[in-house]
């Protein structure tokens, strides 16, 4: 196994096996510039570049790292991506000298993680979001339209999804003020306009996109895994009582497009590697064009916590990337199939992913099954919707023998409007 020279938890996410890409600004000053997370330390890749460590790489001259998102270095794709992942994993092994026995360099390439503040790390330029969980599917199915009706005709033969909005994505960490918005309570006989009563989290995972495609040109299945750069953790915010009045022909709108939470740290499709496991069995068998074969899937253990004012955070759910029906190639392939261009930067997301038991649910419209049997939190504190002030955070990680692969957290406190 791997060692870094630098001191890593067996129970942190960052171990050498990791190294997620992030963009941090140091609070002592200076330009933003991507960094990879290493135990408690982020490792400035900008400095590593200017003294030379990738002048051998196809990323040489180009400045990939002084820069203050991944963009440009993520629509290199993958043969740049695994030089440049080479590169850091020697250069921070414990065997490897160069860093490890120069403190001038140490002392400007390695920086705490209380030294630094996170930003956004990629420029989004559209985002969309799946609907790729089975169990989800059919939940929510069964609550808005019965239980006949749960699954929809076309679900088990495509990826369902819709187009999301890319402009109120925020960082982890970021207040998220409760929408206000019409919705229609079922007792009343006209719509209402106010603050949505019905605020929920939504558990899932987020991949951001490679190069890309040209307008015209799809991505098949074979090629669609070289598109995913890495994966955030994300939590698609979500107000029931809005989406319910609204959704119906066109889908979700103003019940989703007011904030999007993503984690800082993006996880390397490489790093998952070791994790890859077969995805549930696709019955009836997809169309050509999205049939895979193999291992298409990954186990990524997730958690969601509840943090009540004055309450002690609480989990509430824990669930498996394993248990997404659709996968992410699937999901790369659909979207582009009908000619739609994907650009680098772009974020797909896998829509809420719950699996077969309770407690394995996504969502707090699951968890509760519409505000029908509450969550009890210490002190005999119920809740069946966020309320304000309330905290939601989502973290995940591939356990490894050992070590972690994990993508930290992503985390949002809701205020009032
Ligand atoms: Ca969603």
């Amino acid at each position: 196994m791997k060692h870094s020279f630098i001191e890593v938890d067996p129970e942190s996410h960052f171990p050498i096996q990791n190294l997620p890409y992030g963009v941090f600004q140091p609070r002592s000053g200076g330009a933003p510039r991507i960094g990879v997370a290493i135990g408690e330390y982020v490792l400035d890749l900008s400095v590593l570049d200017d003294a030379g460590y990738f002048s051998q790489t196809s990323i040489a001259g180009k400045e990939v790292f002084q820069q203050p998102s991944l963009n440009k270095f993520m629509a290199l794709g993958r043969t740049a991506w695994k030089e440049v992942r080479t590169i850091i994993q020697q250069v921070l092994s414990s065997e490897e000298p160069t860093l490890r026995d120069n403190e001038a360099l140490r002392n400007v390439a390695l920086l705490r993680q209380g030294d630094i503040d996170l930003l956004l790390p990629v420029q989004i330029g559209d985002y969309t979001d799946f609907y790729a969980s089975k169990n989800h599917a059919e939940n929510v199915g069964t609550m808005f339209r019965g239980k006949e009706n749960a699954l929809m005709p076309n679900w088990t033969h495509l990826p369902v999804g819709y187009h999301g909005r890319a402009s109120s994505i925020v960082l982890s960490g970021t207040d998220v003020s409760r929408p206000q918005g019409q919705m229609k309570p079922s007792d009343a006989t006209e719509p209402l306009f106010g603050p949505s009563l019905q605020l929920d989290f939504e558990l899932e995972l987020g991949w951001f996109i490679g190069p890309g495609n040209k307008q015209g040109e799809p991505i098949a299945i074979e090629q669609a895994e070289d598109q995913i750069f890495g994966l955030v953790l994300v939590n698609d915010w979500s107000a029931r009582d809005i989406q319910a009045w609204e959704y119906q022909p066109l889908g979700p709108f103003l019940a989703k497009n007011f904030a999007t939470s993503i984690s800082p740290w993006v996880v390397p499709l490489d790093a998952l590697e070791p994790f890859r496991i077969e995805g549930p069995l696709q019955d009836p068998e997809p169309l050509p064009y999205l049939r895979q074969h193999g291992k298409c899937s990954y186990d990524i253990h997730l958690e969601a916590y509840l943090e009540a004012e004055g309450i002690n955070s609480q989990r509430i759910s824990t669930s498996n990337f394993r248990y997404l029906y659709w996968s992410m190639a699937q999901q790369i392939t659909h979207h582009t199939v009908g000619g739609c261009n994907l650009r680098p930067g772009d974020l797909l997301a896998s829509g809420t992913i719950s699996g077969p038991e309770k407690e394995t649910r996504g969502c707090l419209l699951e968890l509760t099954w519409r505000g029908t049997d509450p969550i009890i939190l210490d002190n005999g504190v119920e809740r069946v919707w966020l309320e304000d002030g309330d905290r939601l955070t989502i973290t995940g990680w591939c356990q490894g023998d050992g070590y972690r692969i994990g993508f930290g957290d992503v985390t949002g406190r809701i205020t009032s409007c």
